[in-house]
């Protein structure tokens, strides 16, 4: 699962690079699937139940599942949202990672920073022993203390030889009664974090997921092994 997590932290890399104002989703895209083709692994995310690309691409008020497309091009200003999955040796990984696309408004990049940095703090309650609810409500806690919201919609993953499998890990705290963590357990922990309400609909177009106030929204995931020794992020970068 390191192998395959490591394929997409180095697609992330190579994305980083390339994202730049001009530069279309389209081509965005193409980068990922020929280099992860190059890595012999296979997108996770294309033709997963019809799904049309090798990434999801969510741009501003777009949280999650945004699909690349010829006619979007990064604009100054703009964040973007990177989700990227292999399959590699019949094992997923899964990880994501938004951008700011030249220089974005002071309060767009406070948004940006919040949710990586509630990804940490939901990635050190990875600990043999707690809960999965511990980790949503450090998450949670961590997002509205700074006058953001969490998405309740959609939740974090198991990842394993599925690309999701149970447990469900919300971001947001919902009781005591969740799963114990294990020694061997992956985890995709992924908080989706918007500006102004949790409310989210989904576009006609059966995928893209937007903030229902059109406020902007970001995105992070990791996908992290449960070990005696803590947490151990599979898809961790350097950048
Ligand atoms: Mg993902
Ligand atoms: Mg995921």
């Amino acid at each position: 699962m390191q192998e395959a997590n490591q394929i997409v932290a180095k697609v992330l890399t190579t994305l980083k690079k390339s994202v730049d104002i001009g530069i279309t989703t389209w081509e965005l895209d193409k980068i990922a699937e020929d280099f992860c083709y190059r890595l012999k692994a296979k997108p996770a995310f294309k033709g997963y139940r019809g799904f049309p690309a090798s990434l999801c691409l969510s741009i501003n008020e777009e949280v999650v599942h945004g699909i690349p497309s010829r006619k979007k091009k990064l604009k100054k200003g703009d964040i973007v949202s990177i989700d990227f999955g292999v399959c590699f040796k019949n094992y997923f990984g899964d990880s994501a990672v938004t951008l700011p696309v030249g220089n974005v408004s002071e309060d767009v990049a406070k948004l940006v920073a919040v949710t990586k940095e509630s990804l940490n703090r939901g990635i050190e309650k990875v600990v043999v022993g707690n809960r999965i609810g511990d980790i949503s409500r450090a998450i949670q806690e961590y997002v509205e203390g700074h006058g953001f919201s969490v998405v309740r919609q959609f939740v974090g993953h198991g990842i394993g030889t599925a690309l999701h499998e149970a447990p469900e890990i919300p971001n947001f705290y919902e009781g005591e009664r969740t799963s114990r963590l294990l020694p061997g357990m992956v985890l995709a922990i992924e908080p989706m974090v918007n500006m102004g309400t949790h409310k989210v609909k989904v576009l006609r177009d059966g995928w893209t997921v937007v903030t229902s106030d059109k406020k902007p929204s970001a995105h992070f995931e990791h996908s992290v092994a449960v070990t005696e020794n803590g947490p151990l992020i599979l898809s961790s970068r350097e950048n």
